[in-house]
């Protein structure tokens, strides 16, 4: 069988698969080898930050002026097929993990979720000189992605804002939904009251 010798140490295919794992990371392998192609995307929506904040805001106006319908149907019921399209969309646009509370406005449209510390205020000491993430040296730090899309945002400066930690009972679920839902509820009171001043 083919392989490489080097005094009486000999590497081939079967010798590669069979050999303990070595303690030795090289500095550029990533632990968990996320695929490049998912930093691609990703890095493309943070770099379009400013078009996706626009596409953003006319969607959620769009899903609030649903609100009947949604109201009509259920939210509940509504809540597996927006899920489905939700997954899909934000799956390739930002990697998103479907945490049920999206924060993407105030973070540049990078994902804080996919920081491997699931940090969600800010980046933590350990990013390295090149700007990449300490855990996942290949990675590009979602913070540092953060900072520079939030930039380009014109409501960039809600990264200063204090993000509540995750609520995990709320994995999974629609966070278009319950954006849509609470701004429904908001605005019902205001509208009661335009309705009352507007009675004889
Ligand atoms: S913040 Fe949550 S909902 Fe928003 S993209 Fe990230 S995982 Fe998905």
């Amino acid at each position: 069988m083919a392989g490489i010798g080097f005094g009486n140490w000999s590497l081939t295919a079967a010798g590669r698969a069979n050999r303990p794992p070595s303690p030795y990371q090289p500095s550029h392998v990533s632990v968990t080898r996320r695929l490049r192609k998912t930093y691609t995307i990703r890095l493309w929506s943070v770099r379009h930050a400013r078009f996706l904040e626009i596409v953003y805001g006319k969607f959620a106006s769009l899903f609030l002026h649903l609100h009947p319908v949604w109201k009509a149907v259920g939210y509940k019921r509504a809540e597996g097929p927006v899920k489905f399209v939700e997954r899909r969309a934000k799956g390739l646009l930002f990697d998103c993990r479907m945490c049920g509370q999206c924060i993407l406005s105030s973070t540049g449209m990078s994902c804080p979720m996919n920081c491997p510390k699931r940090l969600r205020n800010g980046p933590c000491g350990g990013v390295r000189a090149n700007g990449h993430c300490e855990v996942e040296p290949d990675m590009p730090c979602v913070w540092v992605q953060a900072w520079e899309g939030s930039r380009r945002m014109q409501g960039g400066d809600a990264i200063l804002n204090v993000q509540p930690p995750v609520d995990h009972s709320l994995r999974e679920t629609s966070a278009w939904l319950r954006v849509t839902a609470q701004a429904a509820a908001a605005r019902e009171p205001a509208l009661d009251s335009q309705k009352g001043s507007a009675r004889p």
